[in-house]
């Protein structure tokens, strides 16, 4: 890595793409390694991702793009065209085609690239229902018409969590309109709920949790599924997978039905369970342990900073942590300025320790840090 320059980095923000996401496991990587030295007919290995897909999701019939942001775009483009090569060859014209795209507006957030940009890039036109507070059963069903191609629906952290419409709710009203359901949960572990919930297609990171190589998973409805699989003729062209790709993430969901999900929780609690323990005595630090707010089973540490006590406002704890050697990545985007998180996923109980020293080094300075000025949006 060094030969190219990279800094080493600890990863306590969780499975970031822009952190090149999950650190990939040994068999995944040798199931990369097998393929890539040979020709493969790509047809069939497509199908045998379609039958890993449903395998580990209940889903009829699945595919894989270059990621879940390509997913969206390939996913709403197949509500477009059905498996019509025509139309799929003609996107992103969508000339008498209807190509509404309906998406609460608190769904459409920023996972460092825009939601709604990604079902635009097909051709679709975005129609975004309520406000980023609140959105009702009423406006959902006055939004939908013949226009209508598709309604997406996003599970995330990043979207609101209040004032927005359950899944199944949604996903009632949709179809008594005929509208198929995407469901964006790219960094969702519930691999079933969402179809079982009512979803048409359900979308999925596979270098997030999985710990895949990059890629991007789509399951659901059979004919829906083939529609997506026509775009590598039309738009998707742009956004394809690799051979390496599909046989890692093929690998990737073996290996995730395999694992010892209780064992790895577990591991997890003790490892946030220590670092509270070791940072709750320090002044200027409010420690609480939280759990996921979608529902993934992860909890994370929750860093509250009194920038009077400490100095440091959470930014530029935050900032101080990234310039360490090795680089430290702690969870801040969050929409509360004054704390940071931790997230053990990506983590070893060293590298835990390791972070815990450097938290407490920095809250430490106070005294020098306190002549510094305090940025003033975030001044208590
Ligand atoms: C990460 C994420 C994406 C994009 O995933 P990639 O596979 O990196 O393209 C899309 N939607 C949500 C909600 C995400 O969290």
């Amino acid at each position: 890595m060094t030969d190219l320059g990279l800094r080493p980095v600890i990863n306590a923000a969780g499975t970031m793409t822009v952190l090149g996401a999950s650190p990939v496991p040994d068999e995944i990587i040798a199931a990369a390694a097998a393929i890539l030295p040979k020709c493969v007919e790509m047809d069939a290995l497509l199908d045998a991702a379609s039958e890993a897909i449903a395998h580990a999701t209940g889903a009829e019939a699945g595919h894989m793009t270059a990621c879940a942001a390509a997913a969206i775009t390939l996913s709403v483009a197949a509500t477009m065209t059905g498996t019509d090569l025509a139309l799929t060859e003609r996107l992103p014209d969508c000339a008498q085609l209807p190509n509404e795209v309906v998406l609460l507006k608190g769904h459409n957030c920023h996972f460092s690239g825009e939601i709604g940009q990604m079902v635009r890039l097909s051709g679709a036109r975005l129609v975004e229902v309520g406000t980023v507070n609140r959105a009702t059963e009423a406006l959902l069903r006055g939004s939908l018409s013949e226009r209508t191609t598709a309604a997406l629906y996003v599970v995330s952290h990043q979207t609101a969590q209040v004032g927005m419409i359950d899944l199944p709710t949604f996903a009632k009203i949709c179809h008594d309109a005929h509208v198929p359901v995407i469901v964006d949960a790219a960094a969702e572990y519930d691999l079933r709920g969402f179809l079982a919930s009512g979803a048409d297609l359900v979308l999925y990171s596979a270098h997030k949790f999985l710990g895949g190589l990059t890629g991007g998973i789509i399951a659901g409805h059979a004919d829906l599924v083939a529609a997506c699989r026509l775009q590598d003729q039309g738009i998707g062209r742009t956004m394809k997978i690799g051979k390496e790709g599909i046989a890692g993430v093929i690998a990737a969901l073996d290996r995730w039905q395999r694992l010892d999900r209780t064992a790895i929780e577990q591991e997890q609690m003790q490892r946030v369970q220590n670092a509270a323990q070791r940072l709750t005595p320090l002044a200027g630090l409010q420690v609480t342990l939280e759990a996921d707010p979608t529902g993934n089973p992860v909890t994370r540490v929750r860093l509250k900073i009194d920038a009077g006590q400490t100095g440091l406002v959470a930014a530029e704890l935050s900032r101080r942590l990234i310039a360490d050697t090795p680089a430290i990545y702690v969870r801040d985007h969050d929409s509360d300025p004054k704390s940071l998180l931790l997230d053990p996923c990506n983590l070893s109980d060293d590298e835990m320790a390791f972070i815990c020293d450097r938290i407490e080094h920095h809250v430490n300075r106070g005294d020098i840090d306190r002549a510094r000025p305090v940025p003033l949006a975030v001044a208590e």
